[in-house]
């Protein structure tokens, strides 16, 4: 079991460091081939704009939305969970992934300096030590989107079928919890689709 860390821009080598840590194998996904050979993708934080940008022209970002139709779980943190959204209501025409019913604004619990650490309470899960950078809020979701997480009545964590993204970075603290989650996410795929 392979999983994939989307590493065009932003803080894949953390993610990788997490996903090893927890004994899975887990390498740097840059191109159409590379994400061929994967049972699970990470989409990292960083800037979606750019994450996007490249995404696009270098065909990587069709090839996600397909393997995402045909069921391959995916995880986006922060700028992840925006590639992932839907509907960005500030900027409508980025380009994303829109797989996910979910819209976000983007830098909406403010700016780098007003970064910040909490503690949540996430079902199934337990609590978890959350980091939040720049990250968006969601603002509006669907009915068959879970809500696993909330910080202040405003959901940070959801899931929808094999689509996980999260407003907050879990790679940037040493709690392993929310990786764990998703390696159960892909090795139950993985397990069913052999
Ligand atoms: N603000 C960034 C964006 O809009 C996301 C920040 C992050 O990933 N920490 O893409």
């Amino acid at each position: 079991m392979l999983i994939g860390v989307l590493a065009l821009q932003g803080d894949f080598r953390e993610h990788i460091w997490s996903l090893r840590r927890l004994g899975v194998e887990a390498f740097a996904v840059k191109t159409v081939s590379d994400l061929e050979k994967i049972n699970g993708l990470v989409i990292p934080g960083g800037e979606s704009t750019s994450i996007g940008k490249i995404a696009k022209v270098t065909g990587v970002g069709d090839k996600i939305v397909q393997l995402a139709k045909d069921g391959l779980p995916i995880y986006g943190t922060c700028a992840g969970m925006i590639l992932l959204a839907k509907k960005i209501v500030d900027h409508p025409d980025q380009y994303t992934f829109r797989l996910m019913d979910i819209s976000v604004k983007r830098n909406a619990y403010g700016r780098q300096i007003e970064s910040f650490e909490v503690y949540l309470d996430v079902a199934k899960i337990g609590k978890v030590k959350a980091v939040f950078i720049r990250a968006p809020k969601v603002l509006e979701w669907s009915s068959n989107v879970e809500v696993l997480a909330t910080y202040e009545g405003t959901p940070v964590l959801v899931q929808q079928g094999n689509l996980l993204a999260s407003s907050f970075h879990p790679e940037l603290t040493d709690d392993l919890k929310i990786h764990e989650y998703f390696v159960k996410m892909v090795a139950d795929r993985y397990e069913s689709v052999r």
